[in-house]
This record gives structure tokens, sequence and C-alpha cells, in this order.
């Protein structure tokens, strides 16, 4: 009977869902702990010599190829560095064949994940290479969960000494498109006993799905939230971001104010610099205008290139960044990092780079 079952990744399990499998296969949940701990602080379920005989049987009986669970490992297609060797780029297959990209960044000694959250991107944002690929499907909580443990392994095997601090989800996909396998994700990501990154070191980035925010306020979400702002107008935003017709700018900034009221919670304002389009010091003040009494930091990010898209990066940014400085608020360039091997914000395109080495 057990075959006819659809298969489940262990790494979709939440740690009630792990105590029910058990309870219901006969094994004592007191075994949950130590599994929990396998799959989430080891990332591996090896050596098996770990496990108590029971657990043992369990997973010899359950989890494998042509069983009822099995454990997310994506395949490596494809692994590329910056030059500065900071920036680690993954091409990752998943179970489908689908791909994503995964990236890990060290500067300063801190170390921080770039994942995905979906394959291919709805949002269509003019500036983004995986929002001209279009959306796929979106990924499992196990999926995103893989992309960490992922980029663990590579830290463990080659700076044993650090440890993964950081997360952002930047990489492919909105992740607020994907709300619940994006949150059980995260649940378990910042688990005490599991990978431990605190929920203050986690950053949801948006385009800026209303919904998402709304929820993420309501549900009082500790993940940090960083919206993509990149208009002061309605039609300044339209231009770059196609999904503000679906949430416009005025609709977006009130559930922004709404989020801040009901978790006190800081927002970062990200804004990509595209010369002649929303660089201008009237642009600045109109932001800082829409922005006022909020507690928000602005990130400005030169525009990576992209193919597809013929804006120009522009060369007013410490003009913009004065303006905004001078209203009060906290503004700050991203780094541009990983450029060399298309690892930047917007720069991410699995499908592109898998056709390149098939
Ligand atoms: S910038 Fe983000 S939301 Fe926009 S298309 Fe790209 S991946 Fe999607």
């Amino acid at each position: 009977m057990i075959e006819s079952l659809p298969r489940i990744s262990l790494y979709d399990l939440g740690f009630a869902a792990i105590e029910s499998e058990l309870r219901a296969a006969e094994v004592s949940t007191h075994h949950a702990k130590a599994l929990w701990r396998a799959l989430h602080y080891h990332g591996e379920l090896e050596p098996t010599s770990q496990f108590s005989p029971p657990l043992q049987r369990w997973l010899e009986s359950a989890v494998g190829e042509g069983k009822r669970f099995f454990l997310d490992v994506p395949e490596v297609v494809t692994e590329s560095h910056s030059s500065d060797l900071l920036t680690r780029k993954y091409l990752l297959r998943l179970g489908d064949g689908h791909c994503v990209e995964t990236v890990l960044m060290g500067y300063d000694g801190r170390y921080t994940a770039c994942v995905s959250s979906q394959v291919g991107c709805a949002m269509g944002c003019v500036f983004c290479a995986t929002g001209q690929m279009g959306f796929v499907r979106h990924l499992r909580a196990g999926e995103i969960i893989a992309q960490v443990q992922h980029v663990r392994r590579v830290l463990r095997n080659s700076q044993p000494q650090r440890r993964l601090r950081n997360l952002v989800l930047m990489g492919m996909g909105e992740p607020l498109h994907n709300y619940a396998a994006v949150m059980q994700a995260l649940d378990a990501i910042a688990n005490v006993r599991g990978i431990n990154i605190g929920p203050s070191k986690i950053s949801i980035s948006t385009v800026g799905v209303v919904p998402g925010i709304l929820r993420m306020a309501s549900e009082g979400s500790p993940y940090r939230l960083a919206v993509s702002l990149h208009g002061s107008t309605e039609a300044e935003r339209a231009a770059l971001v196609p999904a503000s017709k679906q949430w416009g700018l005025g609709e977006l900034i009130a559930a922004c104010r709404t989020y801040g009221m009901l978790t006190g919670r800081r927002i970062f304002i990200e804004w990509t610099l595209v010369a002649g389009c929303n660089d201008s010091l009237e642009t600045a003040a109109r932001l800082a205008d829409l922005l006022s009494g909020m507690d928000v930091h602005i990130n400005l990010i030169p525009l990576n290139p992209t193919s597809g898209f013929g804006g120009v990066p522009s060369t007013a940014g410490h003009a913009f960044q004065r303006v905004l400085r001078a209203a009060g608020f906290p503004c700050t360039f991203r780094q541009r990092r990983g450029i060399d091997v298309t690892a930047g914000c917007g720069q991410l395109q699995a499908a592109k780079r898998l056709a390149a080495v098939e």
C-alpha cells in the first residue's frame, strides 16, 4: 500500500509531523528529536550508527529509493566563483529536473546564503533575469531547506570553523508568492536544534506582494522584511515592476505602514538605480516624502547587467543618497557582490545557465 502513496521529503516534515509519522509506524516519538537533529543540524542521515535500533529500522524500511520518504539533496550541475573567491554560485538540479540557483557569500568573516523560493518568477521585473524566464513552479519547503543545507556542507568542507549566520530570500522567485512553503522552511531553518539561523538574520525580500506583507504583520512573523520599491510614483514603479499593476504604490506603502505599526520592526527598502528612470533628485525627494515617518533603511542597488533590459546603471547614486540622508533616513549602497558570476540581485537565471551546460 505504501508504494501507492505520494513520496514525501523528510525536509517537508515539521517536528510534529515527524512525531506523527513515527507514531503511525509504532516507533516511539522519543526518537523524533534524534531524527530532527540528524536532518537539520547534521544535514544528513549518515552515519547510521548515531540512531537507536528502532529508529534505524524505521529509516531502513521507510526512507530511500522506492520507499515512502526521501531526503532532498539537489545535484550540483555547475559551480562558479567570483574572482575574489568570496561569492560561490551553484546551479542545483531538483528532483523533477528543474534547476535553481543558490549563492554563498562570505564577506568580513560573515557567511550568508541567498536561496531561491520558486523556479522562475511570475513578477516579471524588467531588470531581472529570473523575471524574464517567467514562472515555472513553487518550491516545496524541503527544497528551500535543502539549498541551505547544501551551502552549509560547502562551508563545512572548506571552512569548518565558520558557521552560516545569515540567510536572504533574494534568489529566484518572489518569496511572498510562495508564502506557506517559505514560512515553513524558515521556521525549520531558524530552529535552535537545527540550522539555527536567528530570525533577525533572515531577510525576506519582496517586490511588494501586499497580502503577504499584511499576513507577515498580522502573524507577527519574526523575519526581516525587505521591500523592492524602485519607483516613487505609480508610473515610475510600473515601468520597472509590472506587479505594481496588481498592488499599486499607495496600497504598498499603506501595507508597509501597517507592518511597521503592528511589528515595530524596521523595513529595508531596496532601490535599484536606473539612469534617467528613477535616479533624479526630484525622485529622491518624493521618495523621502513617501516614506516620511516610517522606520526604514534604504538600500541603493547599482543596476546589474542582465540581458534583455536596456536600462543603464546610474551615476547619480551619491547625490540621490545625500537627499535621503538629509531627510533623516539611513541610506547605504548595497555592495556589488558576485557580479562576475552573475550572482548579483536580479541576475539569477537557472534556465539559461542549464541550457549552456547541456
Ligand atoms: S526581482 Fe525578484 S520578484 Fe522581480 S522578477 Fe526577479 S525574482 Fe521575481
